[in-house]
Formats: structure tokens, C-alpha cells, sequence
């Protein structure tokens, strides 16, 4: 970055990407002309959005919640039908 009075290369003074973003403060040596620019989300904030994506899908198909659009029915049917089998198992089990 040169500098916008002098012309001349600035110098890097600080970097902030605490805020999400990458925010490049310069300097010029030649007459202390002050600058900063923005390069868009740091590094850190881009992969930062991608763990919590992929975090927030998995915890969207792994909630208990996920399933509760369901009829309340339908995980007592499933029940009785497992109890059924159980009931199933046990007979054959006596039968011999
Ligand atoms: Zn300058």
C-alpha cells in the first residue's frame, strides 16, 4: 500500500482480525501519514463459519428435537412393536 500523501510504500503497523474481519493498519515512514484497510473476513472467521455450519447440520440431524414433528403415535406403535417381537422371542424360546 502506498502512501495516499506521499507516494511512498507504508509500512504495516498492526494487524486486527479480532473483530472477524482482516484490518491492516499502515503507517507511512516518510511523513507519518496513517492508513487501514479492510481484506475482508480473516482467515480464522471463514473457518470458523464453516466448523459451525457443519456443526449446526450435524446437530440438526443428531437432536432429539429432530424427530419431534412427528405424530406422538408413532414412537409408541414402534414400541409395542418391539414389544411384540420381545413377546415373539420369548415364546419361541418356551416352545422349545
Ligand atoms: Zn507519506
Amino acid at each position: 500500500m502506498d502512501c495516499a500523501k506521499c507516494g511512498e510504500p507504508m509500512r504495516l503497523t498492526e494487524k486486527d482480525t479480532s473483530s472477524g474481519r482482516d484490518i491492516r493498519e499502515y503507517k507511512c515512514t516518510n511523513c507519518g501519514y496513517e492508513d487501514w484497510e479492510v481484506r475482508g473476513p480473516a482467515l480464522w472467521q471463514i473457518l470458523h463459519d464453516d466448523k459451525e455450519e457443519s456443526e449446526a447440520a450435524k446437530a440438526t440431524a443428531n437432536a432429539p428435537g429432530a424427530q419431534a414433528h412427528l405424530p406422538e403415535g408413532r414412537q409408541d406403535s414402534a414400541k409395542s412393536l418391539w414389544s411384540r417381537f420381545l413377546a415373539w422371542l420369548d415364546d419361541l424360546h418356551k416352545a422349545k
